[in-house]
């Protein structure tokens, strides 16, 4: 977990307070009915933020605490909260459970929150709903429990096969407890099973990776995403970084481990729909991450969980401690919101569309923004392709696979040069 975060964290927030939100609506505290959306009228999504951890990871930077003596308090404000939601007016398709770890909670917790949403928010019957778990945080009754609540979709936090990369990362769990919740998601009669790896560990070799890559697939896995290792400033990975007491992986291996990974599931038949992404069908490419790269309206409750509509976005206060006491104060628990301007949304467009296989749809680029896609990047285009970092088909302007490796510098040279 965390990792999953990173596909909205790709997103940056900046600091307001309720009052602003409130403003922004024009409604009251409790009535946040988008004004963008017309009620019913599009899918959007939900997301729930679990705020605890067993034990924080080496490389995590996301938010969440190990010490769990506010659970229940934290599940009751929760629930208060999405009262506060309940007239958002919105259709949903998926429910996303996520952290943080939601798998340190009781099953009980998990169910009692699942039965609160179900009836309170209008979520369609063949809605997505996923819950992370961290391989040491489960067991065969608490997977069938999960499966019996309604959760149809599980994202398994592996991360390595190898128990000597997942000391370095820092995870509760052994590679052996890995396969054993992998198992018993089947069994529990999970159909729709997700992994998530780490790769660009210290000392990884291509070999090694490619072994974590094979030990997946043994259990085929309907969804697989793959992440590069980062070093977030504050955590104990970038201390023992700067102590020079590890090395990141030389650049050119991290690449060809990342061109690797997308060889070898792609010759296994999986659709590589995102840059860390992969599905075994069109069928299970993740609904609820995709609403992050489409604009999709999503609402964020818990600590921490960002909200988008239109083209806002809010953001709840972090400390579990502030949310439960903004809830018991009957107030909304946000932190802040940001309006997003014609240039950031363009920005945004760019990346979260190339962030996908299918690319930037020009002509609804241009609808939305009612400019001429191909003038406004008259240089950057043919210098991109001519470079086969891009590439322009069916109305579409897409990331090759040589381009994937740089995106960061791709959308730097679409937005810096010429702006
Ligand atoms: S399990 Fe580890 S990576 Fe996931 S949120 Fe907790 S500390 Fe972060």
């Amino acid at each position: 977990m965390g990792n999953r975060s990173k596909d909205k964290a790709n997103i940056e927030y900046r600091i307001s307070n309720i009052e602003k939100r409130k403003k922004m609506y024009g409604l009251s505290k409790f009535d946040v009915r988008c004004p963008k959306f017309e009620p019913n009228t599009c899918h959007a999504g939900i997301y729930i933020h679990i705020p605890f951890c067993v034990r924080k990871c080496h490389y995590c930077d996301f938010y969440s605490v190990t010490d769990h003596s506010l659970v229940k308090e934290f599940v009751d404000a929760l629930i208060l909260e999405m009262e506060m939601f309940s007239e958002v007016g919105l259709l949903f398709d998926t429910l996303y459970i996520g952290g943080g770890t939601p798998s340190v909670l009781e099953s009980t917790e998990i169910d009692r929150i699942i039965k609160k949403a179900l009836p309170l928010f209008q979520i369609a019957s063949d809605s997505e709903i996923t819950i992370e778990v961290n391989p040491g945080t489960v067991t065969p009754e608490s997977l069938k429990n999960f499966r019996q609540s309604g959760i149809n979709r599980i994202n398994i936090g592996i991360q390595s096969f190898h128990d000597g990369n997942l000391k370095v990362l820092g995870r509760i769990h052994s590679a052996e407890e890995g396969k054993t919740a992998i198992k018993c998601a089947r069994n529990a009669g999970f159909e729709n099973i997700g992994l998530d790896l780490i790769s660009g560990i210290p000392k990884q070799t291509e070999k090694s990776w490619l072994f974590d890559l094979e030990t997946a697939l043994q259990f085929e896995p309907e969804h697989l995403s793959c992440y590069m290792l980062t070093y977030e400033h504050g955590t104990p990975l970038y201390k023992d970084f700067e102590n020079g007491e590890l090395s990141p992986l030389p650049e050119p291996l991290a690449v060809s481990l990342f061109r690797s990974t997308g060889d070898f599931l792609e010759n296994k038949g999986y659709i590589h729909y995102e840059i860390s992404n992969f599905a075994r069908s069109e069928e299970t490419i993740s609904r609820h991450n995709t609403k992050y790269w489409n604009f999709t309206p999503y609402i964020g409750l818990g600590p921490s969980a960002h909200s988008f509509y239109g083209t806002k976005r809010s953001w709840n206060r972090r400390s579990v401690k502030d949310y439960i006491n903004d809830i018991d104060s009957g107030i909304m628990p946000a932190e802040g919101e940001e309006d997003l301007s014609m240039e950031q949304q363009i920005i945004e467009a760019i990346f979260l569309g190339l962030r996908q296989k299918c690319g930037i749809d020009i002509g609804s680029f241009n609808e939305k923004f009612n400019v001429r896609f191909e003038d406004i990047f008259r240089e950057t285009i043919p210098d991109l392709s001519k470079k086969e970092l891009i590439v322009i088909c069916d109305g579409r302007c897409a990331l090759t696979r040589k381009g994937m490796v740089l995106l960061d510098s791709i959308c730097a040279e679409f937005v810096c040069r010429e702006s």
